[in-house]
């Protein structure tokens, strides 16, 4: 009955986030064992992953018996009940689990974790409002911080850079953002390269330091 393969993950804590994310690691051909303390939710989920076990996560005994630290990957993804959270995170550094990702609920949460040596530490709701600032904004479709100061937006190509290929517009140097792929109307997305003709409605790409990227995007 153990999943602990070389492509398997053990997801705790089940609640939003928690099944969101083992159902996308499913649907990407992931094994994953689900771990929650609550039956409702491990009886929902029953079946639709390799395995779900109600189990308290904060017990040493009881990850050793699911045999938590044979997986190279643990996803902790119990939010609200911070203690929870840094009891798991203790034992599966304890554990000696090669990769640990934790979600944290807010910046001490997450300074905690990091303390104890936890790899990744995420912060779902935080990350996701400063996305969707963008958004309401209005400006972007889609807009992603890559990395600090950093970003990727998808965007309606401003009016001022179409009809002209990419290799002899003057994006790059005069807005510091780099168109890195585009769609026509009815078209699937397509890299762009140097003979890349945009054209009005056509929606794109772009990437480049945040600031850019945002003024590129008020354009029109
Ligand atoms: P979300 O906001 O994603 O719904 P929550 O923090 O509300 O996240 O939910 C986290 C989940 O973690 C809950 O379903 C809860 O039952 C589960 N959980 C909390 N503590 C433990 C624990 N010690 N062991 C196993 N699961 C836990």
């Amino acid at each position: 009955r153990r999943i602990a393969e070389a492509d398997s993950v053990a997801v705790i804590g089940l609640g939003r986030f928690g099944t969101s994310l083992a159902r996308e690691l499913m649907a990407a051909g992931t094994e994953v064992l689900g771990i929650d303390r609550d039956e409702d939710l491990v009886q929902a989920l029953n079946g639709e992953l390799t395995q779900v076990v109600r189990a308290d996560a904060t017990k040493e005994e009881v990850l050793r018996q699911l045999a938590v630290d044979e997986f190279d990957r643990v996803v902790i993804a119990i939010g609200h009940d911070v203690t929870a959270s840094i009891l798991a995170a203790s034992l599966l550094i304890q554990l000696q689990v090669p990769v640990i990702w934790a979600k944290a609920v807010d910046d001490q949460h997450g300074r905690i974790l990091e303390q104890l040596g936890v790899h990744h530490v995420i912060y779902p709701e935080k990350d996701m409002g400063r996305r969707v600032a963008h958004l309401v904004r209005g400006a972007a479709m889609d807009y992603l911080e890559i990395a600090q100061g950093y970003s990727l937006a998808k965007i309606t190509t401003p009016l001022l850079v179409v009809d002209v290929p990419l290799g002899e517009s003057t994006i790059r140097r005069k807005y510091g953002v780099t168109v890195s792929a585009f769609k026509h109307a009815d078209e699937p997305w397509t890299n762009a390269d140097n003979e890349t003709v945009l054209r009005a409605g056509d929606e794109i790409l772009i990437v480049g330091p945040s600031a850019r990227v945002e003024a590129f995007a008020q354009l029109r």
